[in-house]
């Protein structure tokens, strides 16, 4: 598989790579031909996702990072150029989910960690990112792009999430968005997925509940009724990192049943 497909030879980070979303990004990108970097904290999960990709035929590594610790996302840039001497796509997906807190009770604590995870995060991964995809060699018009994860309440608010979890999503759409404007003259592209509801570990607590309750709570949140498969959104993602989404830049794709066409 390697040396073919739509990223042969291009060098893709994936961040939150252990997990859900993150590892079926990753093992997509490696079947459309890229050299994968994984990345995450559990690296018992990340050698199972390099396992996973090599047993196809692509070829990946991983890379520990706790993106909130200091000096965690220069490290992990730099072990990309390390190995590879080059970054051309960035999917941006690490994250944490916080179900719904009343506003005037939401604490400082829970607050700070959303932030911290979900957007102080994404703005260090971006700038390291763009800064290796600059100094990276070759025509730059071949595309580089960047994948932010937000979701479907980066458009809305929420009765599910909590405000600090609502409020870093929206702040990817705006990181998004800005570096989208400034960066298209470097040949950078950058976009955002959004998915709704999405059956990876972070469904656990509300498919414990019951099919009944995950019915009724899907279908207030997804016309379809269904959760978004981990799958759905990693295809979604590659796709807007080939050439064929050329002139697709600063957007966030919803990948919602028609979830947010109905607001
Ligand atoms: P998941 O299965 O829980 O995976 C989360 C990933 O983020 C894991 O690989 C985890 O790595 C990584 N991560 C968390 N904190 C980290 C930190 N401090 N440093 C480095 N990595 C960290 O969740 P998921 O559902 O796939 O979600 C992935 C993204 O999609 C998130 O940004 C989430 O907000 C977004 N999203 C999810 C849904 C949904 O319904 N599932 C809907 C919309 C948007 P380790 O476990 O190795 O630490």
């Amino acid at each position: 598989m390697n040396g073919t497909g739509t990223f042969a030879g291009q060098v893709a980070l994936i961040t939150g790579a252990t997990s859900g979303i993150g590892a079926a990004t990753a093992q997509e990108f490696a079947r459309r031909g890229a050299i994968v970097v994984a990345a995450g904290r559990d690296g018992s999960r990340g050698a199972e996702v390099v396992a996973a990709i090599a047993a196809e035929g692509g070829e990946a590594s991983f890379v520990a990072a706790d993106l909130c610790e200091p000096g965690a996302v220069s490290a992990m840039v730099d072990a990309v150029l390390e190995r590879h001497g080059r970054l051309d796509h960035a999917c941006n997906n690490a994250g944490i989910f916080d179900r719904m807190h009343e506003l005037h009770r939401y604490s400082d604590e829970s607050w700070d960690e959303m932030i911290a995870v979900n957007l102080t995060a994404v703005f260090q991964c971006m700038r390291a990112e763009i800064d290796a995809m600059i100094a990276s060699p070759g025509n730059v018009s071949t595309g580089r792009c960047i994948v932010n994860n937000a979701s479907t309440v980066a458009h809305r608010g929420s009765v599910r999430a909590s405000p600090g979890y609502v409020a870093a999503k929206h702040g990817v759409l705006g990181l998004t968005r800005q570096a989208a404007v400034q960066y298209v003259r470097h040949g950078i592209r950058v976009n955002a997925v959004s998915p709704g509801p999405t059956r990876t570990p972070v469904a656990d607590d509300l498919v414990a509940e019951g099919p009944d309750v995950v019915r009724e709570t899907l279908s207030l949140l997804n016309p379809r009724a269904e959760f978004v498969t981990a799958e759905e959104v990693a295809q979604v993602t590659a796709f807007l990192c080939s050439p064929a989404a050329y002139m697709i830049n600063g957007h966030a794709i919803p990948i919602d049943g028609g979830q947010l066409a109905g607001m």
